[in-house]
């Protein structure tokens, strides 16, 4: 889903993440007691809905009760200058993060896809990020004391006085690619995964790996998975994917030679498609989630094919 000029689902949105603030301990708690701040509330990584399926979003003394009920707050920003934090209520059961939120259900944010408004779909993403980072992150990863939050939940410090080094939340690029056929033939390269089912192809996709750039990563991750040399490599744009830690990174390249060989393991098959084969992939509602810049790829390949979907 694109959603503004090089902005995809989870990304963009209306808040200010206003950085400087972060570190200003009183300005913050002046913040977390104004009672026009607004609170998002998520449980177990998801929204907590209305029977709307509209997240629910916190002033005045509900939003104070569950800043308090909270194990983790973060600061996620300013909305016109009215603050905006997340509280993580997963210590809670379900019934009672429902029951003090006044919410109905929770739900993942990504089954909201295509009906929640996008900056809503950024903004709880982005708490879902934090939140599953600050669970990953309750010990220091040198010493193995415990960790504490600061700086509006963006940092984590070892509480040990000998050891206190820093935690920043962690974000873990891949690179997703849509390769392209030799020669200017119109025809790209899409694969089955393990446990996908019959009939069901995506772009190639993969973690970029210490000591690699992400053009490495490309060519390594098409050799390593089809067989194929690639070239020409040409960037499409990136993605928060947040769920838990992602950034997406979108490429287009070209192949060297048509010839394909999957492990058969991670890739259970892989082969060209025409544009007519992904138009009636399209047509079937088959061209990847409506939320994925997966799908972006493969529009924006089949339009400079002169063919849009
Ligand atoms: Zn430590």
């Amino acid at each position: 889903m694109r959603i503004d000029d090089g902005v995809f689902a989870y990304g963009g949105g209306w808040l200010d993440r206003a950085g400087a603030l972060r570190a200003d301990s009183e300005r913050l708690a002046a913040l977390r007691a104004d009672e026009r701040t607004r609170v998002l509330p998520l449980w177990n990584d998801r929204c907590l809905v209305t029977a709307e399926h509209v997240p629910v979003r916190l002033t005045g003394v509900a939003a104070t009760r569950v800043l308090v009920a909270a194990a983790e707050t973060v600061f996620l920003g300013l909305d016109g200058g009215v603050a905006v934090f997340g509280a993580d209520l997963t210590r809670h059961s379900e019934a009672d993060a429902l029951a003090l939120t006044g919410a109905v259900s929770a739900v993942d944010v990504r089954k909201l896809a295509g009906r929640l408004d996008p900056a809503e779909a950024a903004a709880q993403a982005y708490a879902r990020g934090l939140f599953h980072w600050h669970r990953q992150q309750r010990w220091c990863g040198s010493c193995g004391a415990p960790t504490t939050a600061r700086d509006g939940g963006h940092v984590r410090v070892c509480s040990a006085p000998e050891c206190g080094r820093l935690f920043f939340p962690r974000i873990e690029p891949a690179v997703i690619v849509l390769v392209q056929a030799p020669d200017g033939a119109a025809r790209c390269l899409l694969a089955r995964h393990a446990g996908a089912s019959e009939g069901s192809y995506s772009t190639l996709a993969g973690f970029v790996e210490v000591g690699e750039s992400l053009e490495d990563a490309v060519r390594r991750e098409i050799a390593e998975e089809v067989g194929v040399e690639v070239t020409d490599l040409e960037y499409q744009g990136s993605q928060a994917w947040p769920f838990p830690a992602g950034l997406m990174v979108a490429f287009r390249a070209t192949a060297l030679s048509e010839e394909v060989k999957v492990d058969g393991v991670e890739l259970l098959e892989a082969r060209w498609f025409t544009p007519d084969e992904l138009r009636a992939r399209a047509a079937a509602g088959r061209l990847g989630r409506i939320d994925s810049i997966d799908r972006h790829l493969l529009g924006s390949w089949l339009a400079a094919t002169g063919q849009p979907a």
